[in-house]
């Protein structure tokens, strides 16, 4: 396979609603998405839409680096995979590189006739299939207490087992007000998973930790605004209650020092923040052998990064745990096919494709 062109096409969607997070109310979201071309005509697609209010690049440094793919690419020259990694080389931002990532692979599979979740997933052992569907977790976005309760209600309705709150804001007090209306709307087995998107000093934390009522408390993630290792590791020992991490992992390297310290039972794992599909499957199989549970999500992406999100999930292997799809939730109907806002999405993916002359969104 060998790449001939790139293109780079801009996005831009209004939220259906904002997203409240202890880092401020998302309104928009704006990213990129990358479209190679190969030798024989096939395409494939990849998404960069950094997520900057949690430490991502801004997007004009992940399109500087998808132009310099672009220009490589339209020199001339048909490139290789492994030449256009080796010139590229740790240069491109990670946004950028998982959207290379996610083109390369969704032509690989083109051009096999695979689905990129059993590429993936064959990756690991050669035999192995992709899961037939992969669960979804509802991220619930009402503010108020009993808008809050009846939206969990109609997500639990409509197949959701698993929802997810942002807390942090405005106060722990509204936060476990808002938990507990939430809570007696869901039927008795529904998880819930709580964000804190680092809000808490360690006080805050033990306080909030303290007066949960965690009996179907999945997780709390990002608990703490400085996540030192020993910080976590002495609030999980205190309560008991699961901690997750997710924009403290940004490398194999952070995994390993938080595994070590003992700071988190769950990783969530985000492709867009750890250079693509390949090397976020590699992070998830090496939590799991350090027993850890694995999350995977998008990062409040369009169709591409959410689809990929699936196709990263449905390729690890056993206890899989439901996928976070933000956009899902947020984006417009006319930007995300119904088959992504389902509670359990069947496989193969059918990778979007981007609209001739629009660069206002995606159609399925
Ligand atoms: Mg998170």
């Amino acid at each position: 396979m060998r790449i001939r062109a790139a293109e780079v096409t801009e996005l831009r969607w209004r939220l259906a609603a904002p997203l409240r997070t202890s880092r401020g109310a998302i309104h928009e979201r704006r990213g990129l998405a990358l479209r190679l071309i190969a030798e024989s005509g096939a395409a494939g697609l990849g998404e960069a839409s950094p997520a900057a209010w949690v430490g991502a690049e801004d997007l004009e440094a992940a399109r500087a680096s998808l132009e310099e793919i672009a220009a490589l690419c339209g020199a001339g020259a048909a490139w290789a995979e492994r030449d256009l990694a080796d010139v590229l080389g740790g240069r491109l931002t990670p946004a950028a590189a998982a959207a290379l990532d996610g083109a390369l692979l969704d032509l690989a599979a083109r051009e096999r006739g695979l689905a990129v979740a059993d590429l993936l997933a064959a990756s690991d052992a050669p035999a192995r299939r992709a899961a037939a569907s992969v669960a979804v977790s509802a991220l619930l976005v009402e503010a108020s207490e009993p808008a809050a309760a009846r939206e969990a209600a109609a997500r639990a309705a409509q197949g959701f087992a698993t929802c997810k709150l942002k807390v942090g804001e405005p106060s722990p007090e509204a936060d476990l007000r808002r938990i507990a209306a939430v809570s007696r709307a869901l039927p008795p087995s529904a998880r819930l998973r709580l964000d804190a998107n680092r809000a808490w000093s360690a006080a805050e934390a033990d306080r909030f930790f303290a007066r949960l009522d965690a009996s179907r408390v999945e997780f709390v993630e990002e608990p703490l605004a400085d996540p030192v290792p020993a910080a976590l590791a002495a609030l999980r020992d205190r309560h008991g209650i699961p901690v997750a991490l997710d924009e403290s992992i940004a490398s194999a390297a952070a995994l390993e020092e938080l595994a070590a310290a003992r700071a988190l039972d769950v990783v969530v794992v985000k492709g867009a923040r750890l250079g693509g599909l390949r090397p976020a499957f590699r992070l998830a199989r090496r939590a799991r052998d350090l027993g850890l549970g694995v999350v995977v999500t998008d990062s409040l992406e369009g169709p591409i990064g959410m689809a990929a999100a699936i196709e990263l999930a449905a390729a690890l292997p056993e206890r899989r745990r439901a996928v976070g799809l933000a956009g899902a939730r947020l984006l417009e109907s006319a930007v995300v096919p119904a088959w992504l806002r389902a509670a359990r999405i069947a496989l193969p993916c059918p990778r979007p494709s981007l609209p001739a002359g629009r660069t206002e969104g995606l159609d399925a």
